[in-house]
């Protein structure tokens, strides 16, 4: 039987070379669509010369041949673009900077993180991705730092760097420091400043994500390009999320990965909500022309700290939820494929039971149940502090929509965004209804919690 929904399951590029017909074995009798090369080392502390990279591609096709001459497609997991993080630059430049720096609001440099505005890191990313794309793979996943704010506490925001500053002055004539900037854009209440400073944060993501759409179909104009989002591309990035897809993909079909996995799910109470909030993504960007899968992962992928049982509960939800595919973390990253089994051994033993869910659940089937009104790029209508470090405090970190924790626990069927139906308006969301949809919601029942009156 060959299931209804899509299985992409990552594996490292640079595993040993004896580990692959393991991964061949396991995704065989999974049924996985695709096997997705994870090149994690480009821009990493050494920048890769032209040559050098053109030797990754090279291995990049000659594994991408293996899998797919043995039925398995193959594309590419691009592990790191602008970086993580300071922590998680695994070979993170010790000496001198290979491009310019992110720089939080505080004056802090996030080491290896790079500012998509340095025209050389641009130039830098074209040539690596010019270099994927020449060894004939179909498909590029770019992975969730491709962002400009979230690294860590030092970086909650970004970019502060000169070039942003130098750009936000010249699009709006003034003449402000690093520091008159920040005050403006994080303490108070909404203002137009703040709007312009996230614009310019999501237009640098948007001109970064064309450099690449170009270099790659410079090669082959059919190479899908897509990206696993993060929190922040929802809230506070000042993107408009199809069109930051649609810049990556160029003339191809947008893909998305959107956020919220099993490996969140220690406390008991957390499941509900993380299930919840991928339901709110989908029910954000299901109505596009879109390929949307979901975050199947259990980092760090033992069943130590993300069961094999979680893995599955959250599976059969992601099907009932009309979930069209998951990229599924089930081989561990660096140990040998046998590793790690239990998440193997359910993916292969449920393939009937899920086939089933997915009969009773349709990828179409319409939600029915409370509705939570929710909207993207909430951080722009927030209230902070007028101190600095106070406001720092109360921009989110994380991100999920508070009401979601609560809500998700009271067992309620809940839908997203519609516009009829018994509705719940919550937070700062609100403030940025118009009048005449705050009339509709109120024709039928609302809830308003004091905080947002
Ligand atoms: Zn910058």
């Amino acid at each position: 039987m060959k299931h209804t929904w899509k299985w992409i399951v990552p594996v490292m590029l640079n595993q040993k070379e004896e580990c692959f017909k393991g991964y061949l074995d396991i995704f065989r009798n999974m049924q996985v669509d695709m096997a997705l090369l994870v090149a994690d080392s480009f821009p990493e502390g050494k920048v890769l010369t032209a040559g050098s990279s053109r030797e990754y591609a090279e291995k990049l096709r000659e594994k991408r041949e293996y899998f797919e001459s043995n039925g398995i497609r193959a594309g590419c997991y691009m592990g790191r673009t602008i970086g993580h993080s300071a922590a998680m630059s695994s070979t993170g430049r010790t000496e001198t900077p290979l491009f310019r720096e992110i720089v939080g609001p505080e004056g802090d440099v996030i080491t290896g993180c790079y500012c998509p505005l340095d025209k050389n890191f641009q130039k830098y990313m074209a040539m690596v991705f010019k270099a994927i794309a020449l060894s004939d793979i179909t498909f590029i996943l770019i992975d969730d730092d491709f962002r400009m704010h979230q690294r860590d506490a030092e970086e909650k925001l970004g970019c502060f760097c000169p070039l942003h500053i130098k750009e936000f002055n010249k699009r709006t004539g003034l003449q402000l420091s690093r520091a008159q900037l920040v005050k403006t854009v994080i303490c108070g209440k909404p203002n137009t400043l703040r709007d312009k400073w996230l614009t310019l944060t999501g237009d640098s993501l948007i001109g970064m994500a064309k450099v690449i759409e170009r270099a790659v179909h410079s090669v082959n104009t059919h190479i899908r390009i897509g990206l696993a989002v993060s929190h922040s591309h929802w809230f506070a990035e000042g993107i408009e999320m199809m069109g930051l897809l649609k810049a990556l993909s160029g003339g191809t079909k947008p893909f998305i990965r959107i956020l919220g996995a099993p490996y969140g799910t220690q406390a008991p109470d957390a499941i509900s909500h993380i299930l919840e909030y991928t339901r709110l993504q989908y029910g954000w960007i299901k109505k596009y022309d879109v390929e949307v899968v979901t975050e199947g992962d259990t980092f760090p992928h033992t069943r130590f700290y993300c069961s094999a049982t979680m893995l599955h509960s959250y599976t059969q939800f992601m099907l009932a939820s009309g979930m069209p595919g998951i990229l599924y973390m089930v081989v561990a990253y660096s140990p040998k494929p046998d590793h790690e089994t239990g998440y193997i051994k359910n993916s292969i033993k449920y393939i009937t039971h899920y086939e089933a869910i997915r009969k009773f659940f349709p990828q179409n089937y319409e939600d029915l149940g409370l509705n939570v009104v929710l909207t993207q790029n909430s951080c722009k209508n927030l209230t902070a502090s007028g101190s600095v470090t106070q406001a720092m405090n109360e921009w989110p970190g994380e991100f999920i929509p508070p009401v979601l924790g609560a809500i998700s626990r009271l067992s309620l069927p809940l839908k997203y965004n519609d516009t009829h139906g018994p509705t719940l308006l919550s937070g700062h969301n609100v403030s940025v209804l118009k009048e005449k949809e705050l009339d509709g919601f109120f024709d039928t029942v609302a809830t308003l919690p004091a905080s947002s009156a």
